[in-house]
């Protein structure tokens, strides 16, 4: 069964400024990183719905960004978060993307999906964006997945070089959710200490700057993985950021390719006992389009081993 690469050029029109770390070229560079690889189907991704994002971001919220929305130029939402004309179909495309993603594996169409979107989610907190995130995508996913009678328990992996507060904050009283986050503290946004615990659903493996693939690989197989395993989740989703790659601007963590294959290939085997192998990934930070081009290769073919 071909793993799907869920992708919409309305994902360029995002576009915060010429020296922002978060450019348009930033899609551009995971789709020719995946260009040869075999066996992908690529498909467009729909905008969410007004009800998809509701689940997680409340009417007035998501009224107010859209109200934002210039017609040229660039408005800021904070010191880093900018919209310009586009940037909402871009994040409609992301969120609805997922869904959609979630929708075919659930209806037995692929076990494995990749979203090449843009903006990322995983900073957006229900009622604030921030961090380059608009709608949290990932949020919105897992929400969409628990309609489904199939779905009662969703596990969230995130291996962004950032902690994915938004995601921490939409999930930390909801037991259905399994949050496992690794992240470089300090670093942005300051969130992902050890004890955030949430309702025990939240699993925070802080990393130290200049960490690499051993204290990574050794930090999901003591902690991360198992806990995965042992929520047997019904789906499985990945917050796939690759910031924490040896050439990202962003993070200090020194991971290679090999370490994104590592993990996605450990997240598949979790997949196979608990969730008959589906896992849906969808981008989130990674700042070097030549790590990210090798990095999301590497990411793609482990999910479509
Ligand atoms: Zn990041």
């Amino acid at each position: 069964m071909s793993t799907i690469i869920i992708q919409h050029d309305d994902c360029l029109r995002h576009d915060p400024g010429p020296k922002h770390p978060e450019s348009t070229r930033r899609v551009e560079a995971v789709l020719s990183g995946l260009e040869d690889l075999k066996g992908l189907q690529k498909l467009p991704a729909p905008l969410a719905t007004t009800q998809q994002i509701l689940r997680v971001h409340p009417a007035e919220f998501w009224a107010g960004i859209t109200s934002q929305e210039p017609s040229k130029g660039i408005s800021a939402i904070d010191a880093d978060t900018f919209l310009s004309n586009g940037s909402i179909d871009a994040a409609l495309r992301a969120s609805g993307g997922l869904c959609y993603a979630i929708d075919q594996l659930l209806a037995g169409k692929a076990l494995k999906a990749f979203c090449a979107v843009r903006p990322p989610g995983h900073h957006s907190e229900p009622e604030t964006a921030m961090g380059f995130c608009l709608l949290n995508h990932v949020a919105i996913g897992a929400r969409h997945a628990l309609e489904n009678p199939m779905i009662n328990r969703v596990a969230i992996v995130d291996f962004d070089v950032h902690h994915g507060n938004g995601t921490q904050a939409v999930f930390e009283h909801d037991p259905d959710v399994l949050f496992v986050s690794s992240h470089q503290m300090p670093l942005y946004p300051g969130t992902g200490q050890a004890d955030e615990t949430g309702c025990g659903n939240i699993l925070n493996l802080p990393l130290a700057p200049g960490d690499g693939s051993k204290a990574f690989r050794n930090t999901w197989r003591k902690y991360g993985l198992p806990a995965v395993h042992s929520f047997e989740p019904d789906l499985i989703l990945i917050s796939a950021g690759f910031d924490a790659h040896q050439r990202d601007p962003l993070g200090q963590i020194e991971l290679q390719d090999a370490d994104y294959h590592w993990i996605t290939d450990q997240i598949c085997d979790l997949a196979i006992d608990s969730c008959q192998g589906r896992v849906a990934s969808i981008l989130e930070g990674g700042y070097d389009l030549q790590a990210l081009a090798t990095a999301s290769r590497a990411h793609v073919q482990a999910l479509s081993c």
